[in-house]
């Protein structure tokens, strides 16, 4: 039996995250009597991220931010891997939209290499990895994946990033279709929570 950490008395727990979707849905999934806070609270900069995998990348992110603010620190590193483009762009998600962080961008590259080798289709993971920090440097990894394919033409308002050309095994419509309860409850973050809940009692 793994050792169960008892957070009953967490009051405040900081989201490393400047991403306004994964910081929604990472509060939607977490407790909810626990304030959450965000970098900006506490004017962090984001460290470098130079890992090269998922877990490592989130580990980055919640160590740095745990000491510099001195809260425990909850990270997401996330993304797409897409079967037919060698699992990319995977760690690189969110560089593929460009500074401007325009996903349409992405999306558009994501459709033109799919096109030239007629796999529009081509199966999909959403992956993400969350990393628990505390302040004393110490951290636990969790990975959660939800499997799909992609789908063209783009569809949905709702989600962000990829969402409107992902649609999750046996489902009908994208991510960027669903309602945020239907998403959470399928989605990669919620995978991931979930297993983080086996190490981590909060109530
Ligand atoms: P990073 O973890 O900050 O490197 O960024 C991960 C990127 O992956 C995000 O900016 C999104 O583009 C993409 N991504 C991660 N999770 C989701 C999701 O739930 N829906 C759509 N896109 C996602």
């Amino acid at each position: 039996m793994h050792k169960l950490y008892e957070l009953k008395k967490v009051k405040k727990i900081l989201i490393a995250t400047n991403n306004p979707g994964k910081f929604r849905e990472l509060k939607e999934i977490l407790p909810k009597k626990i304030r959450y806070l965000k970098p900006k609270d506490f004017n962090l900069n984001e460290p470098v991220e130079n890992g090269k995998t998922f877990k490592e990348n989130a580990k980055i992110k919640s160590v740095f931010a745990a000491k510099k603010s001195g809260l425990i620190c909850i990270s997401d590193d996330s993304g797409l891997e897409v079967d037919a483009l060698d699992k990319k762009p995977g760690i690189f998600s969110a560089r593929w939209a460009g500074k401007t962080k325009n996903f349409d961008i992405a999306i558009k590259k994501i459709f033109n290499l799919l096109n030239k080798i007629k796999k529009l289709n081509s199966k999909a993971r959403f992956i993400c990895a969350i990393s628990i920090a505390f302040p004393n440097g110490k951290s636990f990894e969790f990975q959660g994946k939800v499997e799909g394919k992609i789908s063209f033409p783009a569809r949905g308002k709702k989600g962000f990033g990829y969402d409107p050309i992902f649609i999750a095994k046996g489902k009908k419509i994208t991510f960027a279709q669903m309602n945020k309860k239907e998403k959470n409850l399928i989605s990669h973050r919620f995978d991931a929570f979930k297993k983080i809940k086996k190490y981590f009692k909060f109530s």
